[in-house]
């Protein structure tokens, strides 16, 4: 079986599995990230907050280390014994030293001392366990200057002790300075004298280090040049800015940060992993959703009866191959069974449609490689394929076709004898579309149709016109019966042996088409083919009895094409026109050709008989134009044989065709069917028709078809 075409939805679903597959990884993508860059965020900020800490730290440090400082200095100026000493009026050099000098080396607790009189100028001073022998003020730096000029009264009148920060001459250092005043009790000074004590400290790697410890700072040292992070500015008494300490960050978020990592990792391969099982499990409903859109899209696809491709699948190939704008030549072989109607009527649609899918399933194993077999509907099926030898591949496959149908066809404990009309059509897609190959294929099959059935019709231009002029003459008849363009004309047929007129023939005229009259011939067939005989024909019965009701003495022949006869409501509608022009039965005749009733003789039969049962009589039309012998068509009980003018012209000069018509009518009468020669034109056939016996005689030589109202003012002349 040829699959329709599915790769659309395979597409989609690719498609959608593709974005689904991006989106995963994109998702996996956005939540390592994410993970990765909140790490690194929160370790930066705790870094951050250490830094902060730190730096306070080193803060509080450098304000210890005053406070010491200020410590200090209260330990050795509020002393009884230093007032003893320092406000005499010439110092005792060795009791200084001994007392604060060389102090230094023991508990390094500061690095020089001076004592300053009532103007802070220096009295006495040592440095490093040295004295110093002309000591300047200078030597102590701006800072101490600013802590001097702050704080002079303080220190002289409230005997307060300051520290701070300064550059001395040999670094930068704490600095603390306070009165000497005694332990207990008032300062026994009657004059201005007073002494300070000076302490300082200066600042070195060893100081440092014992500080960072203290205070849990790595590395924490100087800097004259400003560093890049982590430090602080030391800023001396006099508010100048005299450099920075700086120390090594403990960075403990990027510590965390690494004692987590381990974690992390699992976190974002777990994330992963649960993406990735979402991606499985969105693909596998996308491929379930996509098979039952691929079997959805399969059903569409398909005729239900046949399981062949339907019009949908054929018109989608034929699309897609246009698309594709190959410019390689496509054939249409479209086929329409003849007389399927037929089987549906006779047998019922359960036999119908048992002989659909036998014919379809037959069909399917002649279609040639790459072709495509359509059931379009009913019973029409198409073929399309392409490529090299299409033609000749589509031309084998029709005659195949024909020759396979040629066979009767078993249908349960049927047999069935039923043909195809097959049309071919073929085109480059590039130059015509699908639809118009289509339609092509469909013209040549309706040209087989009206040719006779069972046959292979090539499209070509010719047969367009040809189709093109037969629907505007079906629009024409459709207009036409609704604008009452058409009439009833009655040809006398006389009897053989008195010549006087026992009845007419009705026949239809057109005399008011727009396009100009057209006669029976050129339209007759095209409303059979068209479906509009049903109501044309309808139209004439209905006339004609109205017509010949007041001609009581005539008995009236009516034309019934096959299609009408096909129709199984025919005999109904028959019996309807009756009932409703009060015409009675029995002066009607119906005159049916051999066409149908060999094409369904059961059918025919049938319909004759209920014919008879209505009162109405049947007659054989065009006799001998057919291949049917006398002998055959006795089955049917007609009551009147016509024997067509292509036969009975022929009678005065052809001997073999005046031997024939001798022949049927001695049959036909032996028979007890009554032999009616139409065509008559001269005399001497008229005499030769007597002579062999017919019963009545039709042509121009009597008459040739008239009006009504010519047939009545006859009647009433011949009175
Ligand atoms: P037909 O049934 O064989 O009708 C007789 C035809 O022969 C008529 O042609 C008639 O005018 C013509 N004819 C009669 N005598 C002579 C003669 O002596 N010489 C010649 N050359 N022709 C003669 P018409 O009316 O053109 O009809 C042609 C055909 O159209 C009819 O052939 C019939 O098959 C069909 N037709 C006409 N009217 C109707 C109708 O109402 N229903 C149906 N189904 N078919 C009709
Ligand atoms: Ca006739
Ligand atoms: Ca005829």
């Amino acid at each position: 079986m040829h699959k329709p075409f599915s790769w659309r939805t395979l597409s989609t679903a690719r498609t959608l599995f593709i974005m689904i597959f991006m989106a995963g990884i994109g998702l996996t993508v956005s939540v390592v990230a994410l993970l990765y860059l909140s790490l690194h965020l929160i370790s930066a900020k705790t870094n951050e907050i250490d830094e902060q800490r730190s730096a306070l730290s080193v803060q509080g440090a450098v304000q210890t280390s005053i406070n010491r400082m200020w410590g200090l200095v209260t330990d050795n100026a509020v002393w009884d014994d230093a007032v003893a000493q320092v406000y005499r009026p010439t110092l005792d050099t060795g009791w200084l030293f001994s007392a604060w000098g060389a102090g230094y080396k023991i508990n390094n607790l500061y690095d020089g001392t001076f004592v300053l009189d009532e103007n802070f100028h220096p009295l006495w001073g040592a440095f490093r366990s040295q004295p110093v022998a002309q000591p300047d003020v200078r030597f102590l730096g701006a800072g101490f200057q600013a802590l001097l000029t702050q704080h002079r009264n303080a220190l002289r009148d409230d005997k307060q002790i300051f520290a701070g920060i300064t550059r001395t001459e040999a670094g930068i250092a704490i600095v603390g300075i306070g009165l000497i005043r005694p332990m207990s009790g008032r300062l026994q000074v009657n004059d201005a004298t007073r002494r300070y004590l000076v302490i300082t400290r200066h600042l070195n790697s060893e100081i440092l280090r014992d500080l960072g410890n203290t205070f849990q700072i790595n590395n924490l040292s100087w800097r004259n040049q400003r560093p890049d992070a982590s430090s602080i500015a030391l800023t001396s008494a006099a508010g100048e800015t005299l450099g920075w300490l700086d120390w090594t960050p403990r960075q403990p978020g990027m510590q965390a940060a690494e004692a987590a990592s381990d974690d992390i990792t699992r976190i974002v391969a777990l994330a992963a992993a649960l993406i990735v099982l979402f991606i499985t499990l969105s693909s596998v409903g996308l491929y379930k959703l996509a098979r039952g859109e691929k079997l959805a899209r399969e059903l569409a696809m398909t005729d239900w009866l046949s399981h062949l491709p339907n019009r949908r699948a054929l018109l989608e190939r034929l699309e897609a191959v246009s698309e594709s704008g190959s410019p390689e030549i496509t054939c249409v072989v479209f086929i329409d069974l003849d007389g399927f109607k037929d089987v549906n009527d006779i047998y019922g649609h359960n036999v119908g449609d048992k002989l659909i899918v036998s014919i379809g399933s037959a069909l399917r194993n002649l279609v040639p490689e790459g072709g495509m077999l359509a059931r379009l509907g009913g019973d029409e099926f198409a073929l399309t394929l392409g490529g090299e030898h299409a033609g000749e591949q589509a031309a084998s496959f029709a005659s195949a076709v024909l020759e396979y149908l040629n066979q009767p066809l078993r249908v349960g404990e049927r047999t069935i004898h039923i043909s195809a009309s097959i049309g071919i059509a073929a085109c480059s897609l590039v130059e015509c579309n699908s639809s118009e190959l289509f339609r092509r294929a469909d013209i040549a099959m309706y040209h087989s149709k009206v040719t006779g059935k069972g046959r292979i019709t090539h499209y070509d231009a010719e047969l367009n016109n040809a189709r093109e002029h037969q629907l505007n003459i079906e629009n024409d008849i459709r207009d036409g019966l609704l604008r009452n363009e058409f009439d009833v004309w009655y040809q006398p047929i006389v009897d053989a042996r008195t010549l006087a007129t026992v009845g007419v023939e009705a026949l239809v005229r057109w005399p008011r088409r727009p396009a100009g009259p057209l006669p029976p011939d050129q339209f007759i067939g095209i409303a059979e083919t068209s479906g509009l005989i049903y109501a044309l024909g309808q139209f004439v019965l209905r006339r004609a009895c109205q017509d010949l009701l007041s001609l009581s003495d005539l008995k009236l022949s009516v034309n019934i094409s096959p299609a009408q006869f096909r129709d199984p409501e025919f005999e109904n509608k028959v019996a309807g026109v009756i009932t409703g022009s009060g015409f009675p039965a029995h002066r009607l005749q119906l005159e049916v050709t051999e066409t149908y009733v060999l094409e369904n003789p059961d059918r025919a039969r049938a319909a004759i008989v209920n014919l008879k049962g209505l009162g109405t009589a049947v007659a054989l039309d065009d006799f001998g134009t057919g291949y049917s012998s006398i002998g055959y068509l006795r089955r049917f009980n007609f009551d009147t044989i016509k024997i067509d003018k292509s036969l009975a012209g022929l009678i005065d000069t052809d001997e073999q065709a005046a031997a024939l018509v001798g022949g049927t009518i001695r049959i036909a009468s032996a028979l007890g069917m009554a032999v009616t020669a139409e065509g008559i034109e001269n005399e001497k056939q008229m005499k030769l028709l007597r002579l062999a016996g017919c019963d009545q005689l039709q042509g121009y030589w009597f008459s040739e078809p008239m009006p009504i109202e010519d047939l009545r003012s006859l009647r009433q002349q011949h009175g």
